[in-house]
């Protein structure tokens, strides 16, 4: 500005010098100075005017230069100004578009690598939290929330702000006060729900901050497993136990003075025998089961569905009751064979085992399609509501069955036919009476 003030000063001058030397050589009437004065008072401004002109169009690609710069650091596009080979600020300018190309290469860098670090970060099934300085949170996963049962909270935000569960709390304290990493398993309350975390701490610093990170594992259904493990174990031990011990009871028996006695024998002998058979159909189904859960793919082919609840038929003592099979024998689906004759045999056997005597049985099927269904309906003793929901449970035999002994059995088949439909993400419906009878329908999808 100032530089500026000073050209537009000297030209006055100029022209107020010349315009004096110029009266003095030339005598001049008092109009005639006047003509002159305004003459080089025009001339003086066109000469600024020009001076500025000129001035404008050297600056307008530095002017540019400048708006783009201050868009850059603004957070805009870095873009770069078009450099004309005769401009006197050619190289200037030159320099200037590959800084400006460099800026925006490492922004792009920077942006991909900010959202390759949030997808991570949203996708990782381990709940993230950093806790940096006056215990401000500055990264937040949705895991962490969703396991927290809180909302996904702006960041930066105040620890206690986002997590209300004390001991976790007391474990990011205790990490930030001994500078030491920390691991616990905790028992959570989430949205009233009994939870297990496993919460490793890790203190580290950022610059001369300290900061920690939380990481969070659910490890809730991984324990629920162990448990159910753990029970299956000591129910079948316990379920092996109860005709191992009738078994060599009754040899050892059989092998004194009892032995002798033919009727006591033959008695013995079979109970001994009906013993081996429920252990040896324990067996069966426990494989059955254990196979259902390490399944390789198997082949799925074209099912007759009345040739098949035919074949289970055959094996099943089907005497005191009468069966009608209603499915048209071209009623077909396409499925697993071993999946569809295991469900087939464990609902017929069930409708024949818990049937009166001269009952009766009913086998249907339907389809649309999405899915198609199989139900075997019965007219026998019924299962108590209260019992409904347990008999898919591995093991579980009603009260009737296992107290009054009213027909074999391993508790085990309802639980096979329920693993395979959950496999199919299928489904089971019940409908059943006390002494009028159950329909038991499998769904699964086409
Ligand atoms: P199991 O028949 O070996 O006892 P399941 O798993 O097949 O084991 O069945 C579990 C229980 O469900 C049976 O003990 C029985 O009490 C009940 N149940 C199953 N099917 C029927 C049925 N059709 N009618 C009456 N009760 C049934």
């Amino acid at each position: 500005m100032k530089k500026r003030i000073g050209k537009i000063t000297s030209i006055y001058s100029l022209n107020i010098l010349l315009l004096f030397i110029v009266t003095r050589v030339i005598h001049v009437s008092h109009n005639q100075l006047y003509i002159l004065v305004i003459i080089f008072f025009v001339v003086a401004n066109f000469e600024v005017w020009f001076l500025n002109f000129w001035q404008n169009k050297e600056t307008a690609e530095l002017t540019i230069m400048k708006n783009r710069m201050i868009a850059t650091s603004a957070g805009e596009t870095p873009r770069g100004v078009l450099a004309e080979p005769t401009s006197p600020y050619y190289e200037l300018l030159e320099q200037f578009n590959e800084l400006q190309s460099y800026v925006r290469h490492s922004q792009y860098s920077a942006n991909r690598e900010i959202n390759n670090y949030q997808t991570l970060l949203a996708s990782l099934p381990v709940g993230v939290i950093n806790v940096g300085r006056h215990h401000m949170i500055d990264v937040f996963n949705q895991t962490a929330a969703d396991m927290l049962g809180v909302e996904m909270p702006e960041v930066p935000i105040l620890d206690s702000l986002v997590i209300r569960q004390f001991t976790l709390s007391e474990i990011i304290n205790h990490t930030f006060n001994t500078n030491q990493r920390q691991h616990s398993i905790l028992n959570l309350m989430i949205d009233g729900e009994a939870r297990q975390y496993d919460v490793s701490t890790l203190f580290h610093q950022s610059g001369s901050n300290a900061e920690v990170m939380v990481m969070l594992y659910d490890l809730t259904e991984v324990l629920k497993l162990e448990r159910m493990q753990a029970d299956f174990l000591a129910n079948a031990s316990h379920e092996f136990k109860t005709p191992l011990t009738a078994i060599t009871g009754f040899v050892e028996t059989l092998q004194g003075d009892a032995g002798a006695d033919e009727e006591t024998r033959t008695q013995f002998l079979q109970i001994v025998a009906d013993e081996a058979k429920r252990l040896s159909a324990l067996v069966s189904d426990i494989l059955s089961l254990s196979r259902m859960q390490h399944k390789v793919d198997e082949k799925i082919s074209n099912l007759q569905i009345s040739a098949i609840v035919e074949q289970q038929l055959e094996k099943i003592d089907t005497k005191t009751v009468t069966v009608h099979n209603d499915i048209a024998p071209d009623f077909s689906v396409s499925g697993i064979a071993s999946d569809v004759s295991t469900i087939v045999q464990n609902l017929l056997t069930n409708s024949v085992k818990y049937n009166k005597t001269d009952g009766e049985v009913w086998i249907s099927a339907y389809k649309d399609t999405q899915q198609w269904q199989i139900k075997v309906s019965d007219s026998g003793i019924g299962i108590p509501l209260n019992q409904q929901s347990r008999i898919f449970e591995r093991f579980y035999r009603g009260d009737e069955s296992r107290q009054r002994k009213i027909a074999s059995g391993t508790g085990l088949g309802l639980a096979i036919v329920n693993e395979i439909v959950n496999q199919h993400n299928g489904g089971i419906n019940i409908k059943s009476q006390v002494g009028v009878g159950t329909t038991i329908s499998v769904i699964l999808p086409l």
